[in-house]
């Protein structure tokens, strides 16, 4: 196992500092190690991701080389040749486990922005005090975007957010976390090749969750009601402007429409299988507020807005590897893990052999079975 920096990564290094898992403790499960701790129901820091991950590489007996970075990966007779600082393997097979999220994804457009406007990714983002002072835009209103718009419109500064498409979620559902409707349900476990448009499921966006205490929903309504503005997807700049779309009566009525069909699917599912008695009164939410008049630009020279933060998504980095597998996106092309190229596996990325594959609860299930085909592989060779 080779790993360029230390076990956990990009748990140590690449988040930043208040992050909390958004999926409750009693789901950071890995093969044989269930959390025991005193909070089933809490979310870990980073920290204590970082533990848990440390735990099972113990716990496992991983043979994991730390500081060793691949620097290229290329067919070879009967397999491939890895190349890293620290030399060359030859081997039959290779699991890529890099991680989905290993660059962010910010828009080209971004080179237009003045150059008085500080910009960061959730890569450089550590909290709100190493910000300039001012006006912040957050772009994206997915998990990373409405968190970050939170934390710094607490800090005081005017926050405005561009809402693009995005999947809405309350963080409990009739008393419950709405991840263990998503888990006890079976929706998390769906198939990929039960998914009806995977391409879609795979490029869908992260829930609007964050993992508190208080297990508070933060949705676009809890935003606004605390001061945040919302303007639509950031479309371009133009002469220093950034020009917003309009339309967000739309995306909101879509994302309202998707959860409430998300959440009668679980209300189904508790009344087929007889659970309705464990749980709350079904709950209606109320839809997401359009705001009275939203601005269609805004001037980044001004001096209004001292800093973006980028929250548009993340993506995998291949650069390292020498085989003609990456689509046009830059995705991985691979059937449920096995990648186009005989011995070349993967894991670890989004819905990868069902919804779940890309949190930490979805690698049990998925590893189990892209090794069955690995070790078929091997025995053939043999
Ligand atoms: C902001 C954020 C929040 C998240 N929140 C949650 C959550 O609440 N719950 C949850 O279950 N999941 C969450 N996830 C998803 C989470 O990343 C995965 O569950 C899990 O960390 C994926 O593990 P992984 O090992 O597949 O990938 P990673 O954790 O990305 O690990 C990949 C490893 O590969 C190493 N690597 C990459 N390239 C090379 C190379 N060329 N040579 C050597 N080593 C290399 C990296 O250093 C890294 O350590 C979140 C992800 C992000 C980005």
């Amino acid at each position: 196992m080779l790993e360029r920096g230390e076990v956990a990564n990009s748990w140590r290094n690449e988040r930043w500092d208040s992050l909390r898992l958004l999926t409750p403790n009693w789901q950071s499960r890995l093969p044989g190690l269930r959390y025991e701790g005193p909070d089933p129901d809490g979310y870990m820091t980073t920290a204590e991701v970082t533990g848990l991950i440390e735990r099972f590489a113990v716990s496992s007996r991983a043979a994991v080389r730390t500081g060793t970075n691949v620097t290229s990966v290329r067919p070879a007779d009967q397999g491939y040749r890895v190349t890293a600082n620290q030399g060359e393997i030859r081997c039959r097979a290779v699991v890529i486990a890099s991680g989905a999220c290993n660059r962010p994804s910010v828009p080209q457009f971004s080179d237009s922005v003045p150059a008085s406007v500080e910009q960061l990714t959730p890569f450089d983002y550590r909290d709100p005090a190493k910000l300039p002072d001012g006006g912040v835009l957050v772009v994206g209103a997915s998990a990373t975007g409405v968190q970050l718009a939170a934390e710094i419109r607490r800090s005081g500064r005017p926050v405005t957010l561009s809402v693009g498409e995005h999947v809405r979620l309350p963080r409990t559902y009739r008393g419950r976390d709405v991840l263990w409707w998503m888990d006890a349900s079976g929706v998390w476990d769906q198939r990929y090749d039960e998914v009806d448009d995977l391409t879609r499921a795979r490029r869908l966006p992260s829930p609007q969750l964050v993992g508190t205490p208080e297990r508070a929903t933060l949705d676009l309504n809890a935003l606004a009601s605390m001061g945040v503005e919302l303007v639509g997807r950031w479309a371009a700049v133009r002469d220093g402007r950034a020009l917003f779309s309009g339309g967000l009566r739309n995306l909101f009525s879509l994302a309202d429409l998707k959860m409430r069909r998300l959440l009668d699917t679980f209300d189904e599912w508790a009344r087929t299988y007889g659970r309705d008695a464990e749980v709350g009164p079904v709950e209606r939410l109320a839809p997401t507020g359009v705001p009275s008049s939203t601005r269609l630009q805004l001037d980044l020279g001004s001096g209004e807005i001292r800093a973006i933060v980028w929250a548009t998504g993340f993506r995998p980095d291949y650069r390292w590897l020498d085989v003609p597998v990456i689509d046009a996106k830059g995705q991985l092309r691979h059937e449920g893990g096995v990648v186009d190229s005989p011995g070349l596996y993967a894991l670890g990325l989004p819905v990868l052999r069902r919804r779940r594959s890309t949190f930490i609860c979805g690698i049990e299930d998925d590893a189990r079975e892209v090794i069955d085909h690995l070790a078929r592989h091997l025995a053939i060779r043999r």
